[in-house]
């Protein structure tokens, strides 16, 4: 149900408002940081939309219980597809390899591809399979690059009857004009340390202490994972000598796109410190800080060009030799 997700009363308002009134517009962009309940809501919309319950659907919500709910949950309803990298990574290999092979098709993915497009936009001028409404979600809209882009857009301007794209984006800075100018923006704001705190007793009850999690979170439940992560990193290397700085470099994974978030969200947990640290520090100290702080943003910023995060990880937390800071 709607009320089930947590903190985004304004935006699933708006959905149940859609769905009560059965005006919905033919394409929607959800944005909003990643895992605050985006694709959540946008399933939830998919079932309130295709209920079966009369009543239900006129309360804007859905049933939970019927067919089509059931269906939708489970990702086998006919109308409803939901398209991300392990959408394009099935799609990749043809469905037919063992779970090693998807796992590894699903870690080269970076980009929804134009032949993922062309397969979702083809779904989307068959007829609907149940009658119903048609459905289709694009997971991290943000990474169609141009090709893709245009694949798509004649499709979102006019779709048929009975037919909605929900694109859900955390970057709609990068995002083309063209794309947005044809979908109905709705924002999803970050998340309360509280929800995300309960969320995580629900979403990974193994985490040995959510609400240090939340609390480095940034308002986001994906976020929160990332800091636990972070943190268990920080906590078995440490910070300012040059050894324990290369044990957390080394403690990485891999893979450079996973490395390179791990390696930033180190960075975030650290951020969040030393600003703790400089709200409470008297004069003498602040300058250090903040000098630190401003070495922080350029080490991000060098993360995200194509510098090894191991590097960058090891000289940001040598850095850091001489300050007080605690996390
Ligand atoms: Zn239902």
């Amino acid at each position: 149900m709607f009320s089930d997700i947590l903190g985004q009363e304004k935006a699933t308002h708006y959905l149940q408002k859609l769905v009560h009134e059965g005006r919905v517009p033919g394409a929607l962009l959800f944005c909003g940081p990643e895992g605050i309940g985006k694709r959540k809501a946008a399933l939830e919309f998919a079932k309130a939309l295709n209920c079966e319950d009369y009543f239900s659907r006129q309360n804007g919500e859905a049933c939970g219980a019927c067919h089509s709910c059931l269906a939708i949950e489970k990702g086998t309803h006919p109308d409803v597809t939901v398209v991300d990298f392990l959408y394009q990574a099935r799609l990749n290999l043809k469905d037919n390899s063992d779970e090693e092979e998807l796992e590894k098709e699903l870690a080269k993915q970076q980009h929804l591809s134009v032949d993922t497009i062309r397969n979702v936009t083809a779904k989307a001028q068959q007829k609907a399979a149940l009658g119903g409404w048609k459905v289709l979600i694009i997971d991290q809209a943000q990474t169609m690059q141009g090709a893709a882009a245009n694949a798509l857009l004649k499709f979102i301007e006019e779709p048929p009857a009975k037919t909605v794209w929900i694109l859900i984006t955390s970057k709609r800075a990068m995002m083309l004009g063209t794309i947005l100018s044809r979908c109905q923006p709705l924002m999803f704001a970050p998340l309360s340390q509280a929800h995300v705190e309960q969320l995580l007793h629900t979403h990974a009850p193994e985490l040995k202490d959510p609400s240090r999690a939340a609390a480095y979170s940034g308002g986001s439940v994906t976020g929160a994972l990332q800091a636990a992560q972070a943190l268990s990193l920080l906590e078995e290397g440490g910070f300012g000598s040059a050894a324990a700085s290369m044990q957390v470099a080394a403690g990485l994974s891999r893979t450079a796109a996973t490395a390179r978030k791990e390696a930033q969200a180190v960075l975030d947990v650290l951020i969040t410190a030393l600003h703790t640290s400089w709200t409470q520090a008297d004069q003498t100290h602040r300058a250090a800080l903040q000098g630190a702080l401003d070495k922080f943003a350029t080490y991000k910023r060098s993360i995200g060009r194509n510098v090894s995060p191991a590097l960058v990880l090891e000289t940001a937390l040598m850095s850091l030799d001489g300050l007080d800071i605690k996390i």
